[in-house]
């Protein structure tokens, strides 16, 4: 349920109607935007008179949300959340340019692409040090000194680091990463988001393989409901028919998150498509559909790469590709 209040809701009533509303066992999620503030019920509402909420004299409106997301809904939260990562934002108009390779292989080897990705206007680094790889025989990530050698490549950059997170049991090693990333293998590990959500940091939350929007709505609202707000979705692909291609870009999921929640979206071209001549194409459109971010795999020597080199661009390709997405950011805006 969400119960709006008057443009100017006395301050003591407010209190009053919050603190009542918790005495009913309710959580309650407030959005102050700069026209309303929206008060977001969570919990068992069916007890609650909704006459009576809307005949008080600082309520505007009172709104059942069937939903089964709360947190996330941009019913609860109807002005974007922006996300902010140092001084990097995004959403709310903020544009992510997250690039990176797939995997950490050497210091030269993130230092160089660090240094080229910024140069050519990237805003973020992204690399694997924990990599879910679908076979045990590949190469697994270099772990733990994966995550100092993109200390090292942010020290040399200014550029904040995006890596993934496959355990729980890993957390303490990230306390110095800048957003935590959630895989689209990891998308459900419900054990992970609850603690995640108990961190005061950023996390990128890719949809699954072969999840829902609501699903994935799900997953966010896990980490959300722990108490952590700054939660940017990532549409990578989903399993269809396709066989030319590593994965289905299913574009049309960023115009429906926005609608369905205030959250941060932002795409994979890279992992979606397994193609690095298809990525240009699909991040221009994902520009042109209105993602607050992109996720680009780029490698300095994509055909020697230990992971994903057929679908990572070279640093003069994705600087070729930063000109173009900001000509359609600017076209469309
Ligand atoms: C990645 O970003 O390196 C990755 C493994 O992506 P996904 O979880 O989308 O497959
Ligand atoms: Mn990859």
């Amino acid at each position: 349920m969400i119960v709006v209040l008057k443009k100017d809701a006395n301050k003591e009533k407010q209190d009053k109607l919050i603190d009542w509303l918790k005495g009913m066992g309710l959580g309650i999620h407030i959005s102050v935007g700069e026209y309303q503030t929206v008060l977001g019920l969570i919990g068992d509402t069916s007890k609650v008179d909704m006459d009576l909420i809307g005949s008080l004299d600082i309520v505007d409106s009172v709104k059942r949300v069937t939903d089964t997301f709360k947190c996330v809904n941009r019913q609860f939260h109807p002005d974007d959340t922006v996300v902010n990562v140092g001084d990097v934002k995004i959403g709310g108009g903020n544009f992510a340019m997250i690039a990176g390779p797939c995997s950490v292989e050497s210091e030269a080897q993130i230092v160089e692409v660090a240094k080229a990705v910024k140069a050519a206007g990237a805003n973020l680094l992204r690399g694997g040090a924990f990599k879910p790889r679908t076979s045990p025989y590949d190469f697994q990530g270099l772990k733990g000194e994966g995550l100092e050698l993109l200390k090292i490549a942010r020290k040399e950059t200014g550029l904040p680091i995006v890596t993934e997170i496959m355990s729980v049991s890993d957390l303490p090693l990230f306390e110095d990463v800048d957003v935590l990333q959630v895989g689209a293998r990891n998308m459900q590990n419900f054990d992970l988001l609850k603690e995640l959500g108990r961190i005061g940091k950023p996390i990128l939350l890719k949809r699954g393989l072969a999840n829902t929007l609501k699903e994935l709505l799900m997953s966010a609202e896990y980490i959300m409901a722990s108490g952590n707000e700054q939660v940017i979705l990532c549409e990578r692909g989903i399993r269809t028919y396709s066989d030319y291609m590593r994965n289905t870009l299913d574009l049309s999921a960023v115009p429906m998150l926005h609608e369905l929640s205030h959250l941060p979206v932002i795409v994979d071209p890279s992992h979606a498509t397994g193609i690095a001549r298809m990525v240009p194409p699909m991040a221009l459109s994902a520009a042109a559909c209105g993602a607050d971010g992109l996720i680009i795999e780029v490698h300095n020597d994509p055909i020697h790469a230990l992971c994903d080199g057929a679908q990572s661009l070279t640093p003069d390709e994705y600087a070729k590709l930063v000109v173009k997405v900001n000509a359609v950011r600017d076209a469309i805006r």
